[in-house]
């Protein structure tokens, strides 16, 4: 057995990424997005995938723009990109490291009056025009310069010397929802905001914001969660592959009688006899404890309930429906396949798939398929 494999058979889990599907993704996003360029949010170790794996995968594609929202993510992520991709880095640089943007070669979006005075400072120290990007806000209230914020800052003609302006951008709150009004008021905005910086290339959509069409698009899309699978359009059908696997091994089995307790606080009671697996897998590795009684795992297809509650390092499954030497210590069951979309995980547990995506569990053994992946 090769030390990989070994690895895998130790594994309580196993995670499979599949590049192609990250790669066909960003194909279909480009390919939406028409005259726009399309850039790739790695940010959150490409939401729980895999910043290096990803990026070598987008960068193949030919990929040419990455953003990460910690300076540190644009630092790691600088290493795993060829010199000539540019990474942008949404949070900027927190006070008095913006010196590091320089070192790393890292763009930084600049979000407030401090972050512009400071690269202006830095420009005028170094003695050279340097590059940034401007965030204005355009009602989420978030990150990006404020209305009054930038009208403070452009009564001073001379407020963006030595800034070499890239992009001005700004985030959509509500892009999930075609139908939502907010959308469109914001895009009126945004297109207010960017006529104020003429010749600046602009950028608004996230992977929601690239199926509200084209008015949305501008220059540049920066879609992340679509990348990776999770579905922009909640309501209308996934176009996008799933790009992450998992499965969890047995660890035990038993059979219980009808009135025995299974799990933490007795919640689940066997109204009969039933065999009980318990998988290697549970909340520390990011299945979250919200998803007792509400999920299942999957064996060649059939379900297997939750039964009982969801422990630190393990699930009890009633595997009464499954053919009993199918499960046995050592085997594995499916807990994202193509039964059970991150999606559908997400809304068993009353949240969203990026929840769920960049939870994974550092305890995994991690696979990598496709073409990239012999590249990392
Ligand atoms: C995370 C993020 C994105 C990507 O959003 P998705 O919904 O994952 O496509 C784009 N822009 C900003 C500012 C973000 O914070």
């Amino acid at each position: 057995m090769s030390v990989i494999d070994a690895a895998a058979a130790r594994a309580g889990a196993i995670l499979t990424v599949d590049l192609d599907a990250v790669r066909a993704n960003y194909r279909l996003l480009a390919e939406r997005g028409r005259a726009a360029t399309c850039a790739a949010v790695l940010k959150a170790d490409a939401y729980g995938l895999g910043m290096a794996q990803v990026a070598a995968a987008l960068v193949r594609e030919g990929c040419r723009n990455f953003f990460v929202a910690h300076l540190e993510e644009g630092i790691r992520l600088r290493s795993l990109v060829p010199a000539d991709r540019t990474v942008y880095v949404m949070h900027g640089a927190m006070p008095g490291t913006a010196r590091d943007c320089i070192e790393y070669d890292l763009v930084p979006v600049l979000n407030d009056p401090g972050q512009v005075a400071e690269w202006r400072a830095l420009a005028r120290e170094l003695g050279r025009p340097l590059p940034a990007v401007l965030q204005v806000d355009t009602g989420m209230s978030r990150m990006g310069l404020a209305p009054l914020d930038l009208a403070r800052l452009r009564q001073d003609p001379a407020w963006l010397d030595g800034i070499e302006l890239r992009l001005v951008m700004s985030h959509l709150a509500c892009a999930d929802d075609a139908s939502h009004p907010f959308n469109e008021q914001q895009r009126q905005r945004f297109d207010g905001v960017r006529a104020l910086f003429p010749g600046v290339p602009a950028s608004l959509a996230n992977s929601s914001g690239v199926f509200l069409g084209s008015a949305y698009h501008f220059d540049l899309l920066r879609p992340g969660c679509a990348l990776y699978g999770i579905h922009p359009q909640p309501g209308h059908a996934n176009p996008l592959a799933q790009a992450v696997s998992l499965a969890a091994r047995v660890v035990q089995l038993r059979t219980v009688a009808a009135g025995d307790i299974v799990g933490y606080g007795a919640r689940y009671m066997a109204p009969g006899e039933r065999r009980i697996a318990t998988i290697a897998i549970g909340y520390a590795d990011g299945w979250l404890r919200a998803l007792s009684g509400r999920s299942q795992a999957f064996v060649d297809g059939v379900a297997a309930p939750f039964a009982g509650t969801v422990s630190m390092d393990s699930i009890t499954l009633d595997v009464s429906g499954i053919p009993e030497q199918r499960v046995a210590p050592g085997n594995t069951v499916d807990l994202l396949c193509a039964q059970q979309t991150v999606d559908d995980v997400a809304g068993q547990a009353g949240t969203i798939g990026y929840e769920v995506l960049t939870r994974l569990g550092s305890r995994f053994h991690r696979r990598y398929l496709g073409a990239a992946a012999d590249a990392t």
